[in-house]
């Protein structure tokens, strides 16, 4: 069955979102909350670890309905967006199940009234970016799920957001939740190349207004805006400036990467075949966004502005503080410790 393209999801539809738990996941299930779209996450059947039951309850405390089962399942994702009536379905899941998608769209398909569908994409243009193994392989699965969602019919848009704002270590996939360096800054090739750099909470409040704006149906929507777009050198002398020093830089070489790429341990390595990507090749700048299926966000949504860089850095300022004043309470109860008995033992004496 086709699904009509001309058919745009309705404001306050259903949104069903897959990966809830997930490090993308969850921006994108805040934000629909926010946005007060009904919302309904997919949770995969337990146990949870505590910090993803904690994830899951906060949702549900917002008012997230939860539902539970896996995207591999066809029969019981239709009968789940069939009862649920649900009309856009968001998905971030991770790299490892990328070609799950594949039976999410037969699903989705086979349900015929879902009006948007956003798979796992939330970075580069896939068909555009040319990473070398092993992030290439992610990449060629994406390939085929954007292939399989084009031929079904179901109205699609594919989000590439570019990088989430944070200090973009070769070896960690979720940066943002690692403080920018306090020893050393790793600077890859001679700094220069430019790159886009998203806030969390930009990349789920964005995705989120594309989901009903016919604008966006059947697009790829380039997340560039200018106050965000920094090279690896300017990245450094920010984060010099909110801490108040400066650090030494050494150089990580165009072939320090392809050798870590190389090594093949996942997922260090992918990560390293993208820091290629990026900073050596440039893949986020090195394209005009002007070809019959690309839209720009900024573009899109003139009036609305995006959390610089600079502001996502004074985030991580306050976080440092105070991990360094927790730091400090922990010495001085150390030292209290200390203290006491001593006070005991000349107490006895
Ligand atoms: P995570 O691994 O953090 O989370 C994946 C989520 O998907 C989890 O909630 C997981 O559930 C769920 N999930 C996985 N498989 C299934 C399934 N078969 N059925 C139902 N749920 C499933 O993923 P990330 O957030 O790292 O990645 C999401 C997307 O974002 C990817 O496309 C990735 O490439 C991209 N990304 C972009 C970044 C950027 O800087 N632009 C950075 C990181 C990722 P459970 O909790 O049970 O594991």
């Amino acid at each position: 069955m086709t699904v009509s393209t001309c058919v745009s999801a309705a404001k306050n539809g259903r949104i069903l979102i897959v990966g809830a738990t997930g490090f993308i996941g969850r921006f994108v299930a805040e934000a629909s909350l926010d946005a007060g779209q009904p919302t309904y996450v997919l949770i995969r059947p337990g146990p949870h670890d505590p910090s993803k039951a904690d994830i899951i309850k906060s949702l549900k405390d917002r008012g997230a309905i939860i539902l539970h089962g896996v995207i591999s399942d066809k029969a019981l994702m239709e009968k789940l967006l069939r009862e649920h009536e649900i009309e856009v379905v968001i998905s971030a899941v991770g790299g490892t199940t990328i070609l799950d998608q594949i039976i999410l769209v037969e699903a989705i398909q086979a349900v015929g009234t879902i009006k948007r569908f956003l798979p796992s994409e939330f970075g580069h243009d896939v068909d555009r970016a040319d990473p070398v193994e092993p992030g290439l392989t992610m990449y060629l699965e994406k390939r085929q799920v954007r292939r399989c969602v084009e031929k079904s019919g179901v109205p699609y848009t594919y989000i590439c957001c570019n990088s989430i704002a944070s200090w973009p270590y070769f070896d960690n996939k979720h940066p943002s939740e690692v403080l920018p360096p306090l020893d050393q800054f790793q600077i890859y090739g001679d700094g220069n190349v430019k790159a886009y750099f998203i806030d969390g909470a930009d990349i789920g409040k964005f995705t989120m207004k594309t989901v009903d704006d016919i604008r966006t149906m059947n697009k790829n929507v380039h997340f560039r805006p200018p106050s965000n777009l920094y090279d690896i050198n300017g990245l450094a002398s920010l984060w010099e400036k909110k801490i108040g020093r400066t650090l030494p830089r050494v150089t990580i070489t165009e072939d320090d990467l392809l050798t870590i790429a190389a090594e093949k341990r996942i997922p260090e390595s992918i990560v390293a075949s993208f820091t290629h990507d990026i900073f050596i090749k440039g893949c986020q700048v090195n394209f005009p966004v002007d070809g019959p299926h690309d839209v720009e966000i900024g573009t899109l949504y003139p009036g609305e502005s995006f959390r610089t860089l600079d502001e996502c850095f004074n985030d991580f300022l306050l976080k440092l503080e105070d991990e360094q004043e927790l730091e400090k309470n922990k010495v001085s109860t150390k030292t209290t410790a200390v203290v006491e008995p001593r006070a005991v033992t000349a107490t006895c004496a």
